[in-house]
């Protein structure tokens, strides 16, 4: 009881501080060379032991075109990525938790002819198979402290913070981040990210 709660408190305790540090201006991204399947593989991974618990199936499908190194910020993608896997483990009982990477609208005709000179749009999609977000409550998630229902802090905790913050980190790699749901069958969570390669 008390692991779970210490990781639960840090887990507010940090919300609060990211959310605060993109507020005031003061996040900034880093430019550094990371491989997107290996950190894709490494986020899903985190979520074995939890998602074994519901037979939970996870997987992940990778653009095979993508540039085999990119260069934006790894922690801050492997963040947003996390509170998507996250979620989508969390508000799903059964079935299976999806993720998929692969050019972005923009970004689909291959690799720019000169390496380092320009930018990659990439597409990033989380799917489950849960409990999904009424229709009426899609914009208001992304709000900060707000959960689709009242009794979902009850449930399954969380602050209502993690996809404030997504949208801001998103919205610093040059993205968009949206979500499509069908209440009882599952939801979408689709972002885009622009990075460098190399
Ligand atoms: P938290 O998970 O800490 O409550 P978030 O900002 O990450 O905060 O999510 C806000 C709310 O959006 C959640 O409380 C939940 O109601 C809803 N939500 C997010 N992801 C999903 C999902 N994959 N399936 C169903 N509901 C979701």
């Amino acid at each position: 009881i008390l692991r779970v709660s210490a990781d639960h408190l840090l887990e507010i305790l940090s919300d609060i501080l990211d959310f605060s540090k993109i507020e005031s201006g003061n996040l900034v991204l880093e430019k550094i060379p990371f491989s997107v399947d290996k950190l894709c593989r490494e986020s899903l991974q985190l979520f074995s032991s939890r998602a074994a618990q519901n037979a939970l199936r996870l997987d992940c499908s990778i653009d095979a075109n993508l540039p085999p190194a990119l260069v934006g910020d790894p922690v801050r993608l492997r963040q947003v990525l996390l509170n998507l896997i996250g979620n989508a483990v969390k508000f799903t009982e059964k079935g299976e938790v999806l993720v998929e990477v692969g050019p972005g609208a923009s970004g689909g005709n291959a690799a720019p002819s000169a390496p380092g000179s320009e930018t990659f749009l990439l597409e990033f999609r989380v799917a489950d198979t849960g409990v999904g977000i009424p229709p009426d409550k899609l914009d208001a998630i992304f709000e900060r402290f707000t959960q689709a229902d009242s009794s979902t802090t009850r449930k399954y905790g969380g602050s209502g913070l993690g996809l404030t913050i997504s949208r801001q980190l998103v919205e610093l790699m040059n993205g968009r981040i949206g979500v499509k749901s069908d209440p009882g069958k599952g939801s979408t969570f689709t972002f885009t990210a622009r990075f460098g390669w190399t």
